[in-house]
């Protein structure tokens, strides 16, 4: 038989929420093996044991998210090369800073016939311009790579409550269809669009830091609002002039204005850029994110920091000032306040 074999490569909030997603499905659905393998960056607990031993006796990811059983055909194991090395559908959910890195380890390590999803939010600048995580992963594995997206705060899906998300792909849409049967369920209802999907996971960051800002400056809803409303004029305007072939209609997906709505409301992104604000900026973001997430990651500082990069580099940034208003706040260089003080400015046509 062919049946597919799964491996999740990372194990945070998000990765083992997706672990568990996909372990339903894979114990009802033939077509899979029920077992899921789940690469996890090894540590030691404060018990002194390792994180892959407790995972694999309790069944549940003590330090990412304690309280949810995985499912019995989770298995945690530390060594990436043999956690992939069965596998035909390749899962990527860590930071994305991390990602570069395990791309390098996985060379000539997977099966010529691997599939992969990216469930990361965020991409890499290079010399030649910036990269999107899927790219980074096609590129340096050769291989296929879709994404899945969408309003979905890891915490919440884990007690299953309902949400959206939208696989985005690129050449085959029969692949994207197997995609979304690996990860829909009664709460997780999954569709399928093409590319555009993966900027809005990524962008939306950056504005969920802004929108931490307004409200630890506890400046209302309004405000908040209208940040909101521009951000995501400029995820659009930022991905259109990127990539052209972006639909319009990809922002009223889950991952579009949902995702940002959510972030907005309920991410780590926007909790940590709040305290970063109520602190006038004198507490450093690296800081407050080891303090506050103990061991998860924020993704929109550095994502500010990559758009940034883009922007400066093509002559843009006149055209994204709340992108980056957001890196000039974050790196020290101008106040939390500066973040309205920039859209008052604005010429009453924008
Ligand atoms: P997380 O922030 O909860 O956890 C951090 C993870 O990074 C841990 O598994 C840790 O072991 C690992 N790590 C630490 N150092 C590492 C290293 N040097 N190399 C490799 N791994 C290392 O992780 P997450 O929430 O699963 O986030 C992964 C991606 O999913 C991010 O791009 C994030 O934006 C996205 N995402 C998260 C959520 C959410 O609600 N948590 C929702 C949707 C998307
Ligand atoms: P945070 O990383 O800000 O918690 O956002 C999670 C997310 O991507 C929700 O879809």
């Amino acid at each position: 038989t062919h049946r597919s074999k799964v491996t999740v490569i990372g194990s945070g909030n998000w990765g083992s929420v997706a672990a568990k997603l996909i372990a339903s499905n894979t114990l009802r659905l033939s077509s899979f093996h029920d077992e899921v393998r789940m690469w996890v960056y090894e540590e030691t607990l404060l018990s002194g044991e390792k994180l892959t031993d407790v995972i694999n006796r309790t069944n549940e990811n003590v330090k990412y998210l304690p309280g949810i059983k995985l499912g019995k055909n989770v298995v945690a194991d530390p060594d990436l090369e043999s956690a992939v090395k069965d596998s035909n559908m390749l899962v990527f959910v860590t930071p994305h800073q991390f990602m570069e890195g395990i791309c390098k380890r996985l060379v000539g390590k997977i099966r010529e016939d691997a599939e992969a999803i990216s469930l990361v939010k965020g991409m890499e600048v290079k010399m030649e311009g910036p990269c999107m995580i899927s790219s980074l992963i096609s590129q340096q594995l050769g291989i296929n790579c879709s994404v899945l997206m969408g309003a979905n705060i890891a915490n919440e899906i884990a007690v299953e409550k309902f949400s959206e998300a939208t696989v985005g792909y690129r050449l085959n849409r029969e692949v994207a269809e197997r995609w979304v049967q690996l990860f829909y369920t009664h709460y997780f209802i999954v569709t399928a669009d093409v590319e555009g999907v993966e900027l809005c996971g990524t962008l939306k960051n950056v504005v969920a830091i802004a929108a931490g800002f307004v409200d630890g400056l506890e400046m209302g809803n309004n405000t908040k609002a209208a940040i909101m409303r521009l951000g995501l004029r400029e995820m659009k305007a930022f991905s259109k002039l990127l990539f052209p072939s972006v639909k319009d209609s990809t922002f009223f997906e889950s991952c579009g204005v949902a995702d940002l709505i959510t972030t907005c409301l309920g991410g780590r992104n926007r909790k940590v850029a709040e305290a970063y604000a109520r602190n006038g900026g004198k507490r450093s973001f690296d800081e407050l994110e080891a303090e506050m997430l103990q061991g998860q990651k924020l993704q929109g500082v550095s994502t500010a920091s990559e758009v940034y990069e883009v922007l400066s580099h093509r002559g843009w940034l006149e055209l994204f000032p709340l992108f980056s208003t957001v890196h000039e706040i974050s790196t020290g260089l101008l106040p939390p306040s500066a973040i309205v003080e920039y859209s008052e400015k604005l010429p009453r046509s924008f």
